[in-house]
């Protein structure tokens, strides 16, 4: 079973992100940016999947800037056996990314593309499903649990009242949650093996895909400042400033 991982290079999720000054964007420049998060979780799943004898192959994927590199080197460190990247100055929407997603997935004959529910960057949980759309196959989103037998994939999907558990037929597309694994950090000798391993470089052109935003980005701002609390006096006083101040309860 070949694998395509799909891995966005984002901000650092351990900063604090900046909106610029004219409200155009976040702040990106000498910012550090890391894989996102959720992209880790389903890499870190398909090295599993390997490790179990399920999975043969895995190819990490990424549409970015140049810089995109280095994410994908984190990806061969952490145990992927080539990258692609698929290079593109400027924002990546969804579309785009499925469409390149699709065309490498056939290309490579993928059994399974996993990615991660979202990017942290633009939160728009739709890349998954859009692909799995596209391709006229299956999809599981939100998983926390995946198992193959043979051509079956049986995955537990987060939900908002509990679990649910469903089987799809391969090739198919999954996106994963936070409570699927945690992922590994590479050792220095694995960060050292990544940088022989083959990372190609394909035009998006060449895969006869578009990458032109279709979304304009109207205005971006920082989410209101929270007040600081205070101290109740009594039980009566906390009631009374949540009825009449917070209007919280009645
Ligand atoms: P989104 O739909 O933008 O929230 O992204 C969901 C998932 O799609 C991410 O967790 C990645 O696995 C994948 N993805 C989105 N954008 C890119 C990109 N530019 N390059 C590689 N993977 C991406």
């Amino acid at each position: 079973m070949k694998v395509l991982v799909a891995v966005k290079r984002v901000v650092d999720a351990n900063l604090r992100v900046r909106v610029k000054r004219d409200g155009s964007g976040v702040e990106l420049d000498n910012v550090k940016m890391a894989m996102n998060p959720f992209d880790e979780i389903a890499l870190e799943e398909a090295i599993r999947l390997k490790e179990k004898g399920a999975a043969t192959e895995i190819v990490a994927v990424s549409v970015g800037p140049a810089k995109a590199e280095d994410t994908l080197r984190q990806a061969l460190a952490m145990g992927a056996d080539r990258a692609i990247l698929v290079q593109h100055d400027g924002r990546t929407e969804p579309l785009g990314v499925a469409k390149v997603l699709k065309a490498l997935a056939a290309r490579e004959a993928a059994d399974l593309v996993l990615l991660g529910k979202q990017a942290i960057d633009d939160d728009s949980n739709q890349t998954g499903q859009m692909l799995a759309a596209l391709m006229g196959r299956g999809q599981a989103t939100f998983a926390s649990e995946v198992e193959v037998s043979g051509t079956t994939l049986r995955v537990t999907r987060e939900m908002d009242g509990g679990l649910r558990v469903v089987e799809l037929a391969l090739p198919a597309v999954v996106t994963v949650d936070l409570r699927l694994n945690t992922p590994r950090y590479a050792s220095l000798p694995a960060i050292m093996k990544a940088r022989s391993k083959p990372l190609a470089k394909v035009p998006a052109d060449e895969l006869g895909v578009d990458l032109a935003p279709r979304l304009e980005v109207l205005h971006t701002e920082e989410p209101p400042a929270r007040k600081g609390g205070i101290m109740v006096g009594s039980v009566a006083e906390l009631v009374d400033k949540l009825r009449t101040e917070a209007k919280v309860i009645r």
